[in-house]
C-alpha cells in the first residue's frame, strides 16, 4: 500500500500564493484569515478549530471568528473538512488545482494521523452507482488503527 506522512514540502502552499487566492475572490485578507491560513500551512495534519484557535498568536481573533473563517474557506474550497467520527470536524487546506480527495490512517492511541493516496477504483464507484440508479457518486471513508509506535509495550 502507498502511503506517505502528511508532508509540508509536497502540499502546502505559501502564505503569499494562499492569501491571493483569497484576493483574488474579492475576499478580504483578514488578520484573521491570514493568521488561519498560515496556522494550517504550519501544521502537519488536519485540526479542528480549538486546534486552530488554540495554535494562532494571542488576541488575534476570538473562536466565533474562526468558526466563521473556517466555512467561508471552505465555501471556497481552500479547506477541506474532515470527520474522525470523534464529533469535531477538522480541516486541511486543499492546494489550488487540487479536488483534496484523499483519505487518513488515524492512530486510536496517539491520534497519529497518515495520509493516505490509495482510493477506490473508479469502477467500483461506477459499479455502485449504477447498481443502485445513482449518478455523480463520491465517498468519504477513513481508516483506524494502531501505529507502529505505539504497537510497543
Ligand atoms: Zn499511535
Ligand atoms: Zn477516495
Amino acid at each position: 500500500m502507498k502511503t506517505r506522512l502528511h508532508s509540508k514540502t509536497t502540499r502546502q502552499e505559501p502564505l503569499a500564493d494562499l492569501t491571493g487566492r483569497l484576493r483574488k475572490r474579492s475576499r478580504r485578507v483578514t488578520g484573521p484569515r491570514q493568521a488561519i491560513l498560515e496556522t494550517l500551512r504550519q501544521h502537519a495534519h488536519p485540526l479542528t478549530n480549538k486546534e486552530i484557535f488554540a495554535a494562532m498568536p494571542k488576541g488575534n481573533c476570538d473562536l466565533a471568528t474562526i468558526y466563521r473563517s473556517m466555512h467561508l474557506l471552505e465555501e471556497m474550497g481552500m479547506v477541506k473538512r474532515f470527520h474522525f467520527g470523534d464529533g469535531a470536524a477538522r480541516f486541511e487546506l486543499v492546494s489550488e488545482g487540487d479536488d483534496g480527495h484523499h483519505h487518513h490512517l488515524v492512530c486510536v492511541r496517539c491520534s497519529q494521523i497518515v495520509e493516505i493516496e490509495d482510493c477506490f477504483p473508479h469502477e467500483l464507484e461506477e459499479a455502485i452507482a449504477a447498481r443502485n440508479g445513482f449518478k455523480a457518486i463520491t465517498h468519504k471513508l477513513e481508516f483506524f488503527g494502531v501505529c507502529p509506535r505505539c504497537q510497543s509495550p
